[in-house]
């Protein structure tokens, strides 16, 4: 057991290293892919409610733009680090490569605790983060999200503040706005309905109808709740779901073993995904530590709330009967675990391929934005239905035909892309 703290800009740089390696990549387009190519460390004064000011901090990374502009989430979140927002501008760089669009990948964040902050604060933190980096964000340049903590409001908030700055209209700016303020339809589901078309694809090769499994989702927010939704829709049982608990500042997992009813946990969740014990247990769920999710007797494992969650030391815990994880978080499982998901036999569709519906859709809405034209939710969701399938069967095959695993077979084809579009410029 390590004593040393999950830095997750450490592991990306470790998987980057693997594939490298595989890859025979040149040292300069090693050392171009291996770091961002631009950060910004910026303060943030807010007035509070209660006339003071607070000043936060906020982060900006571009890992690479050699496809295309920028494209990445920004997260509110009281732990955020550098190296959390590097990692994860590094896995939206893969990610955009993954699923062929023509963007590059970048992250934000703001340390803060949104749980403590008004709305009004909240629009201050979003005001001050884009006056901080409007000269070097834009539709052209870089292109933000919502992300952990982050809503649509948040990016209608950020919108208007850049749109104040440069004079001007821009709704391609940003993604996951409010539907009818340039947002696009299936936005909201995207993250969560890729995820389920990557297990569907997974299933078909498996051999396995998807009525015939039973799956486990940590998490409760946005990814989750469209996972279970779509999973159900094509026929899985979901039997244990997971959360954190504001009040006691610990996770919890929420069991029926015949299945949960969505409908009926939503109802007793808050806009964070958090779910009321109390109500729950009345609705007769167990409720459970808040690491059994990993050990339930179930065919799937969806991590779908924060990274680090299946590591080295609780890998092993994994029930015989799971097949298939799919990664819905960023960076779920550590390499340790990698290692211990491989020797068993356990598939795992990696974070970057599984929860690229997010960006693919964002991209989407970008499209729409741009053009000033919206399409219904059919089309966003059929489009994001070939697009994801299309980029789940090419990395299956590329795993068959190098004998790799799903995600070294991912990372090869996204670091290949990234490498050549280096190249094409003139920058490796
Ligand atoms: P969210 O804030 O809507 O939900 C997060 C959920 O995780 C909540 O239910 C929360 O209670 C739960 N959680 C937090 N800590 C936990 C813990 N220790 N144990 C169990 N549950 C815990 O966030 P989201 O948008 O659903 O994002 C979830 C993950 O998916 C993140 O890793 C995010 O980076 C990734 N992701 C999100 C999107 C997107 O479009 N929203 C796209 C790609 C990747």
């Amino acid at each position: 057991m390590s004593s040393k703290p999950f830095n997750a800009f450490e592991m990306a740089q470790a998987q980057f290293d693997k594939v490298a390696d595989l890859l025979g990549l040149d040292q300069p387009t090693n050392d171009l892919l291996r770091q961002p190519l631009r950060e910004y460390h910026f303060s943030l004064p807010v007035r509070m409610d209660d006339g003071t000011i607070k000043v936060f901090r906020g982060f900006r990374v571009q890992h690479n733009d050699a496809r295309g502009p920028g494209k990445g989430g920004i997260r509110f979140h009281p732990q955020e680090t550098i190296d959390t927002v590097r990692a994860l501008a590094m896995w939206m760089t893969w990610k955009c490569a993954v699923v062929n669009i023509p963007l590059g990948g970048s992250k934000g964040g703001v340390i803060c605790e949104p749980h403590n902050l008004s709305q009004r604060e909240q629009e201050g933190l979003c005001r001050a983060w884009v006056r901080q980096i409007s000269r070097d964000v834009g539709p052209v340049v870089d292109v933000p999200a919502p992300d952990v903590m982050t809503s649509g409001q948040h990016m209608l908030w950020m919108l208007d503040e850049y749109e104040w700055i440069h004079r001007g209209k821009y709704p391609g700016f940003i993604t996951g706005k409010p539907v009818g303020m340039g947002g696009s339809l299936g936005r909201t589901e995207a993250t969560g309905y890729g995820v389920v078309f990557t297990i569907r694809e997974a299933l078909k090769e498996m051999g396995i109808r998807p009525q015939d499994t039973v799956a486990c989702v940590q998490g409760f927010g946005n990814v989750a709740q469209y996972a279970i939704e779509l999973y159900r829709q094509i026929g899985g049982t979901v039997t244990c779901v997971s959360c954190w608990n504001q009040e006691d500042q610990q996770p919890y997992c929420f069991r029926k073993k015949d299945g949960i009813d969505l409908d009926e946990l939503r109802g007793v969740s808050d806009r964070f995904g958090g779910i009321d014990k109390n109500k729950a247990a009345a609705l007769g769920y167990e409720v459970l530590p808040g690491d059994a999710w990993i050990e339930q007797e179930v065919d799937i494992l969806i991590p779908a709330a924060l990274e680090n969650s299946i590591t080295g030391d609780n890998a092993g815990l994994i029930s015989k009967r799971v097949k298939l994880i799919a990664e819905g978080a960023n960076g779920p499982t550590t390499p340790a675990a990698d290692h211990i998901l491989h020797e068993r036999r356990i598939v795992a569709i990696p974070d970057f391929l599984a929860n690229a519906g997010g960006v693919t859709c964002s991209y989407l809405e970008q499209v729409q934005s741009n053009m000033n034209y919206f399409w219904e939710k059919d089309e966003v969701l059929g489009k994001l239905d070939v697009m994801m399938t299309s980029a789940y069967i090419a990395v299956s095959e590329m795993a068959r035909k190098r004998k790799l695993s799903m995600r070294d077979a991912a990372y090869v084809i996204s670091i290949a892309r990234v490498a050549q579009a280096c190249k094409d410029r003139g920058w490796a």
